[in-house]
């Protein structure tokens, strides 16, 4: 296996274009066709992750956290960033990050959150706008099959928990191949006729591109014809956050004891309790201050999530508890995300969780 082989499975969970546009998610530092013996699993990549990896021989470490976030301009071992870049290509340790990609994808960061709070009928608290494109392929009829099954596995077709979903008209196409051609039917400058299936999908726009490569490389057709037209639908499996149903009315306090206790966090801040037991909880792993309003209007009795600033507090007005568990205590999942993903592809590769705690924050 490659960095470059490793990256794709995730990327197939977690694809890059899911990321926002501040992130720096995808292979950080290193080759991405060095091979790959043992890889360690981490929020956060620190000097002392990276003496873990090389302790364990390890040449791959999968991060969160992207180490560098923004442009550096010299690699001096000013800081522990550069430090760690300096010494992770001394010793060919490659360094990947899926980071928001992984907080908006179905069954992300939030989604597993949830599932540890025994949440049920979850969805997304902010589903992304404009996520989604109908695309539309013309195929002769006998290619229609070959070609459906193309685009699902590439991700196209998916509506809730269905998948291979597609729509599927019959027509005649008309062209006239040019002097330059050798199509695939029908003889040059003469115009023919064919019959095709339209073949119709909705596909979420981050993997658009790997749809149509997916199409251009079993259609028979030299010019393939497709449309791809916005949608104004909203994709329900995509976002940041979640929201859902706890089994039964929970006391507020004891909720909050819980949630202490499941994110194995030191200390909660929270608003005040509002008197009335906890039935729908909203969440989001990190920093998700900016989701207070989709959780009010959720209807969700406590939102859980990290760095809420003091003024971001007043905003639960009376509504809703916020209740800030910590960002690393939110985000310790992701290490549980990349080893299921990864062990269930590669039962029998050396994936190994880091042992070092990374948080920088102490409580006393
Ligand atoms: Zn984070």
């Amino acid at each position: 296996m490659t960095v470059k082989d490793i990256a794709a499975l995730i990327e197939e969970f977690a694809p890059l274009g899911y990321q926002e546009s501040y992130d720096n998610a995808g292979l950080i530092v290193g080759y991405p066709t060095s091979k790959v013996n043992r890889i360690l699993l981490c929020v956060d990549v620190t000097p002392e992750v990276l003496d873990e990896a090389l302790a364990k021989e390890v040449n791959l470490i999968i991060a969160h956290h992207p180490l560098i976030f923004s442009g550096i301009k010299r690699l001096t071992g000013a800081n522990y960033t550069e430090q760690t870049i300096i010494k992770a290509i001394k010793h060919n340790i490659a360094i990947y990050s899926a980071h928001t990609n992984l907080d908006s994808v179905w069954n992300g960061v939030s989604m597993v959150m949830a599932k540890k709070v025994e949440l049920q009928h979850t969805q997304i608290l902010s589903p992304i706008p404009d996520n989604l494109v109908k695309l539309a392929v013309f195929v002769p009829k006998d290619h229609a099959e070959q070609l459906r099954l193309a685009m699902f596995d590439a991700g196209a077709g998916k509506i809730g928990d269905y998948d291979q979903c597609s729509y599927n008209t019959t027509g005649i196409g008309t062209f006239r191949a040019g002097e330059n051609t050798n199509p695939f039917v029908g003889n040059k400058d003469e115009m023919h006729l064919e019959e095709e299936i339209k073949v119709e999908v909705a596909v979420p726009k981050p993997i658009l591109s790997k749809v149509v490569s997916s199409i251009l490389k079993v259609h028979p057709y030299e010019e393939v014809a497709y449309d791809i037209f916005p949608l104004l639908n909203t994709n329900p499996r995509a976002g940041l956050g979640a929201v859902g149903q706890l089994p039964k009315p929970q006391d507020e306090a004891e909720f909050l004891k819980k949630i202490k206790m499941v994110f194995n966090a030191s200390c909660i801040r929270h608003t005040k309790l509002l008197g009335k037991p906890i039935e729908r909880v909203a969440l989001c792993g990190g920093s998700g201050a900016s989701l207070i309003k989709n959780a009010i209007n959720a209807k969700a009795d406590i939102f859980i999530t990290a760095d809420v600033k003091y003024h971001n507090f007043f905003d639960a007005e009376n509504k809703i508890v916020i209740a800030d568990i910590g960002h690393f205590e939110s985000e310790q999942l992701t290490i549980d995300i990349f080893y299921e993903l990864l062990t269930k592809k590669l039962p029998n590769f050396a994936i190994l969780k880091t042992k070092v705690n990374t948080n920088p924050i102490n409580y006393i």
